[in-house]
């Protein structure tokens, strides 16, 4: 059993590499039956200080919570069910072609037949033929098309505006690259009502936006539809972003990895098709929402060679090219789906179909229960409004949020978990999210109606 006791609270990491500890103090012992050794614990160990403030997780959080007690997880998001039967199948032929290349490295910006079958399936998309040798590039999920794109353009003290609520890794990676994250909300134009409300409700104020541009502002990251709240950003709204970043020559990151998930008449617009847009944006994707294998972590990022580059040169140094076999499938993935893009059958038409009656479902229930639902125009996740239920989180950490308390409550008293959506804000605006919690829907049928058990037991004992 290897042991690993040290003298410091993760609390104190941070003071760990900027002081010299006494040595009595700073005693590492790691055991095994095999070799035991002591070490000396020193500042150079630990932590770098740009990553001290990110060190926890959510994800990491609440997936183990939901472990410990043993509850259902509509926390992260990810489907319990299995990936297209033709996706598995070509992942199945890729290994058994005995097609020695397929264990290989392959091209380090992504795997031709896969950048091919992308530059294929969006050109009519974007309007514009792309070209995939020079304006895609494959990373390690759309979190790697995140890290490599913003790695790849931020100087120093850059400006980089943020749209709140936000996927919590924004932040982090703005940090880490050297720039400044100003955050705008989305703000909720119907409050206090006792009633369903709509991502559609969440908007942001034009001179509010306005005011966070300025000579230092580099790039604006968007995210339609939008996690958590489900926001598909209408056309007028995108108009404004774009008039903005073409005003004060910004770049957009639009992170658009649901988008093929847009229920009720909503429809998935990509700001890269505005006018004067495509010079200036980065359009990211990701294998994992697109197949529902989100185990897979391939993303892309779509955009005008002359900004892909910083992306590419932060991709070829850290992960050099991602695993061939997995972008192969894909390819075969996305060229079964060309085939039949606009028609009913399609997976991408499929998806969207089959989710909607399970975020419905979720929707009905969290009315039962009182906790106002914001109905959600896209993604796979709900907030819903857990101000009217009375709760007694006095055991809970009072140093936390109130949703993360209800959150953990929820978790250790009903076996359910979901996520605190104040997590997507910064820490001036948390007190917006700490009024919700946000549950996952790519569920199959079995599990919601677990929850749904969970839920109606709940109320009746209210
Ligand atoms: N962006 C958003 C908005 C997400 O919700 C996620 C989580 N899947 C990602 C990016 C990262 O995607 P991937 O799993 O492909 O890295
Ligand atoms: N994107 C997923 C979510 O929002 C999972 C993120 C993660 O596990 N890091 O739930």
């Amino acid at each position: 059993m290897l042991r690993r006791i040290l003298l410091q609270t993760n609390k104190n990491l941070s003071s760990l590499q900027t002081t010299i500890l006494p040595v009595s103090a700073s005693v590492i012992v790691s055991c095994n039956p095999q070799n035991c050794q002591k070490r000396m614990a020193s500042s150079k160990h630990g932590i770098s200080r740009r990553l001290v403030e990110s060190q926890k997780s959510l994800w990491v959080e609440f997936s183990k919570l939901a472990l410990e007690h043993n509850a259902l997880n509509l926390g992260q998001g990810f489907p319990d069910f299995q990936p297209p039967q033709f996706l598995l199948d070509a992942l199945k032929d890729a290994a058994a072609s005995g097609n020695y290349l397929m264990n290989q490295y392959t091209r380090g910006y992504g795997h031709a037949r896969l950048v091919n079958a992308i530059a294929d399936v969006y050109s009519p998309i974007m309007e514009r033929k792309i070209d995939p040798m020079s304006e895609i590039l494959i990373s390690v999920g759309a979190y790697g098309s995140l890290f490599c794109s913003l790695q790849g353009m931020i100087n120093d003290g850059d400006e980089v505006i943020i749209i709140e609520p936000f996927f919590d890794c924004y932040d982090p990676m703005v940090k880490v690259a050297g720039g400044v994250p100003v955050f705008v909300p989305l703000r909720p134009t119907k409050t206090g009502v006792s009633m369903a409300t709509s991502s559609a409700d969440w908007k942001l104020d034009e001179k509010e936006l306005e005011s966070k541009f300025n000579e230092k502002t580099k790039a604006i990251i968007i995210n339609t539809p939008n996690n958590p709240l489900g926001k598909v950003f209408s056309r007028e709204e995108l108009d404004v972003i774009a008039k903005l970043c073409i005003k004060y020559d910004v770049i957009c990151i639009s992170d658009e990895v649901y988008e093929w998930l847009v229920f009720d008449d909503n429809k998935h617009i990509k700001i890269a098709t505005l006018p004067g847009m495509w010079e200036r944006t980065l359009t990211i994707g990701s294998a994992g929402k697109t197949f529902s294998a989100t185990g897979w972590k391939l993303g892309w990022t779509i955009g005008p060679s002359d900004i892909l580059v910083g992306a590419k040169t932060m991709h070829q140094n850290c992960n050099y090219t991602c695993p061939t076999i997995l972008q192969e499938a894909t390819a075969v993935g996305f060229e079964h789906e060309l085939k039949r893009m606009g028609t009913p059958e399609c997976y991408f038409s499929q998806l969207p179909k089959e989710l909607e009656p399970k975020r419905d479902k979720l929707i009905n229930l969290m009315t039962e229960m009182g906790m106002w639902p914001v109905i959600p125009q896209g993604g796979y996740f709900l907030l819903a409004d857990i101000t009217g239920l009375n709760i007694d989180l006095s055991q809970e950490a009072a140093d936390e949020p109130r949703d993360f308390q209800f959150v953990k409550w929820m978790t250790k008293n009903k076996k359910l978990t979901a996520i605190p959506p104040s997590a997507f804000y910064c820490k001036e605006h948390q007190s917006v999210g700490e009024n919700y919690v946000r549950l996952c829907f790519i569920k199959k049928d079995e599990t919601l109606e677990k929850a749904s058990k969970i839920l109606r037991e709940w109320k009746s004992s209210m």
